[in-house]
């Protein structure tokens, strides 16, 4: 795990500069650079960059300050240093504590056992982080960070402590079930057990966007490199791209904090995106057209999309406000009538579901109808659902 710390410290001392969501959107990177660290669990790695961040903060400090500067020390790889865990993530079961470790789900089956360690005394009621470390013989301790006041004021029976927002959240529905489909042209399309349908939006401004960045691109690209005009261009075309990365991103965002705070419902099921074919594959020989086509589907899939990243939001944001979120295999939910389950073909640019059953007729938006599918597939029950 350090190795990637390591490096990023290195860089920084060669004169990088630091920056803390640069580095954490830097950790998917590293797992693909060093496969070893998918065995480890995500929210430590994440750990690290917060306590790098930590120092590095401390550094500017002192050198602002005029102090020694005291550059951020890193360990090799091969020893041991403490570890945090975010009460969240943990569970305990009397004096027994589970550390999960990394891999399973889309990074193939796990290496490692989640580690059950021990305990020799009880753990207190309320903590909010656990720090796992070791001293010289080989033992080792779990500190419990927690708040004084928390403890014993509740009953006995332990929870994880969970921030209590100002913001009040609507209550939970604790049979509640909502399904939701997602997509590119609507972001997610949901439906409850009352039957009730949500619509989420997505970002709507890619081609606009696109468009302008294009139009930037081909003009700089037209410009002699390194002159003024090219480096103006580069810096206009920038700024473009941040904002618009920033408008996506705040998005999904919003809308996945309306799923997981302000839906009534407490179990929330979504379709398992790793098994969606989402880019389209150059098959041989193709006219322009299609070639033009596939290109722009897939910069949206690749660039543009960000579902990934709003599944990622959404496993936090369900975890924080104690909402459980279910993948389940989304195999055919579009091409299905979810009234008489005969199968049709719907290309994307279809976007009512109209079944070709006569006998059923069924007219409805395409993504209702997935939702729907999603819904009914769920509640069926088995084969067991994956939850986040
Ligand atoms: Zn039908």
């Amino acid at each position: 795990m350090l190795l990637c710390k390591k490096i990023k410290v290195m860089k920084l001392r060669n004169g990088q500069r630091w920056n803390l969501e640069r580095a954490k959107k830097s950790l998917r990177e590293s797992k693909a650079f060093d496969p070893d660290l998918r065995f480890v669990y995500g929210k430590l790695l994440a750990e690290v960059y917060f306590r790098l961040d930590k120092a590095m903060q401390g550094l500017f400090r002192r050198l602002e300050a005029g102090e020694k500067a005291g550059f951020p020390r890193v360990k090799p790889r091969h020893q041991f240093f403490t570890l945090c865990y975010p009460a969240m993530y943990l569970e305990v079961q009397g004096n027994t504590l589970i550390l999960p470790t990394g891999g399973g789900g889309n990074w193939g089956p796990k290496r490692y056992p989640n580690i059950v360690a021990h305990l020799t005394e009880d753990p207190p009621e309320h903590f909010h982080e656990v720090a796992v470390s070791r001293d010289a013989r080989g033992n080792y301790y779990c500190s419990f960070v927690y708040d004084d006041a928390e403890q014993g004021n509740q009953d006995s029976e332990y929870k994880p402590r969970k921030k209590q927002k100002k913001r009040k959240q609507r209550e939970i529905r604790h049979d509640g079930i909502v399904a939701f489909d997602l997509g590119i042209k609507m972001l997610a399309t949901g439906v409850n057990d009352q039957g009730r349908f949500y619509h989420i939006g997505g970002f709507k401004g890619y081609r606009w966007h696109n468009k302008q960045l294009d139009k930037i691109r081909s003009k700089r690209d037209r410009c002699k490199k390194k002159s003024r005009r090219y480096i103006h261009l580069s810096k206009v075309y920038k700024r473009v791209s941040e904002r618009k990365r920033n408008k996506q991103r705040d998005c999904l965002h919003k809308a996945s904090h309306l799923i997981a705070h302000q839906l009534a419902e407490r179990a929330v099921v979504i379709g398992d995106l790793s098994q969606r074919q989402m880019v389209i594959k150059k098959k041989g020989e193709e006219p322009p057209k299609e070639r033009n086509k596939r290109r722009i589907r897939n910069r949206m899939v690749y660039n543009d999309w960000g579902l990934y990243g709003f599944v990622q939001m959404l496993t936090y944001k369900c975890l924080h406000y104690g909402k459980a979120l279910y993948k389940i295999d989304e195999r055919d939910t579009t091409k299905m009538c979810h009234v008489c389950k005969r199968k049709q073909d719907m290309p994307l640019w279809k976007r009512m579901y109209r079944c070709e059953n006569s006998n059923c007729g069924l007219v409805m938006d395409r993504d209702e109808n997935s939702a729907v599918n999603i819904y009914q597939r769920f509640v069926a029950g088995p084969p067991p659902h994956t939850q986040l």
